[in-house]
């Protein structure tokens, strides 16, 4: 065991602070990674705040970290001491459920280990990346190929794979209409990585002052949610929308713009349910609602190295570990842009 320095959230009502915390001795598949940059995720706030009711405390979020290997247990071949590394959303799974064997890991039926939080389902509370170290099982750790700019990739571990996942599972591509609802970290991810993959894509915002950045970052339109006009000019033409808003809304508005048989995938997961959308919007038109959770160890190596050839980072505010708690509050305040990313260098 070593003691490492982080920083925890010790209640829902505290704010996060320095905190020691022990990471495990390296063992023969394990990987040590010094941590570099940790991008700042929502989830990271409904965590440390208890909104999804599950969190175990001393809790020390962060799931998007970017570091470089320190040390590597006897049976590890693929990474060395030295490499660029990543780690995401899980640190463990079963390996032998049907999902796993498909590697889906953040479907595993007996219940993934979290970067942070991990324990859902029993066992010892794991800490994220607010932290100096980590030390992950090799299946974990994930392959860096972008040559430079490392802390906009951090955020690719979780924003980055979130929706790219959906994105591929619902085959966006050219000649497709697609919409992005809310340019937060994964909003702005959706953006980049769906006009990467050819589709035409369309912004749905909250914030009318977003719309230049929105057009910079690859959408083709960009509609003012709340402008009921702009809305109605775009009913019955979505081939997929990605919905990654982090509040509960009124669903009906979006799944109006999908076409028949197309599909709204939810990925954001707030503290309280959407309001129930309108049935027979959903009926005569055969649409669905979607969900979908992060991404599985291969796909997210795929994402990385999809984001590396298209040249996507994530656009990032760096922030040291001491300014945690006013980057929440901006984060409440949809005044992100787009990711937070933590210089862990600050903490030491
Ligand atoms: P974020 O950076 O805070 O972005 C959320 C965006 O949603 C905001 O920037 C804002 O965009 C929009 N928004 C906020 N409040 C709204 C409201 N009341 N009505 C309409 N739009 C609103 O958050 P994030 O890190 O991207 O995460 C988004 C959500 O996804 C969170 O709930 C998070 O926990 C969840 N998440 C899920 C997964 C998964 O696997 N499914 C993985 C990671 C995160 P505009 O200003 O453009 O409107
Ligand atoms: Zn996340």
């Amino acid at each position: 065991m070593s003691t490492t320095l982080a920083y925890a959230a010790q209640n829902p009502q505290a704010p996060m602070a320095p905190f020691e915390i022990q990471r495990r001795a390296v063992g023969p598949d394990d990987v040590k990674i010094d941590i570099l940059y940790c991008g700042v995720c929502h989830s990271d706030l409904h965590t440390a705040r208890n909104e999804w009711k599950n969190t175990l405390y001393p809790s020390v979020p962060g799931h998007e970290i970017i570091g470089k290997v320190v040390a590597v247990g006897a049976n590890v071949s693929a990474f060395k001491v030295g490499d660029v590394a990543g780690v995401g959303c899980m640190v463990d799974s079963c390996s032998h459920c049907a999902s796993c064997a498909e590697g889906l890991e953040q479907y595993c039926e007996n219940g993934f280990t979290g970067t942070y939080n991990g324990p859902v389902f029993g066992g010892e509370n794991t800490h994220g990346g607010y932290s100096d170290n980590i030390v992950v099982d090799q299946k974990f750790v994930l392959r860096i190929r972008h040559a430079d700019n490392l802390a906009a990739v951090a955020p690719l571990l979780c924003a980055g794979i979130t929706t790219y996942s959906p994105l591929r599972q619902w085959k966006v591509g050219p000649g497709q209409k697609v919409g992005v609802v809310g340019l937060g970290g994964l909003g702005h991810m959706a953006v980049k990585i769906a006009s990467a993959m050819g589709a035409h894509v369309v912004l749905f915002t909250t914030s009318p002052n977003k719309r230049a950045d929105a057009l910079r970052l690859g959408a083709a339109e960009v509609v003012v949610s709340k402008n009921a006009e702009e809305m109605a000019a775009h009913v019955n033409s979505f081939d997929f929308i990605l919905n990654t808003v982090a509040a509960p809304h009124p669903l009906d508005p979006f799944l109006a713009l999908l076409k028949r048989d197309a599909t709204m995938t939810l990925v954001g997961a707030p503290e309280s349910p959407h309001p129930s959308p309108d049935v027979f919007g959903l009926i005569f038109k055969r649409r669905r609602i979607a969900g979908s959770l992060i991404g599985g160890i291969a796909e997210t190596q795929e994402m990385l190295d999809f984001c590396a050839e298209h040249g996507i980072v994530s656009d990032i505010e760096m922030i040291p570990i001491q300014s945690i708690n006013q980057a929440y509050e901006r984060m409440l305040r949809s005044d992100v842009k787009y990711r937070f990313v933590i210089d862990m260098a600050s903490l030491k």
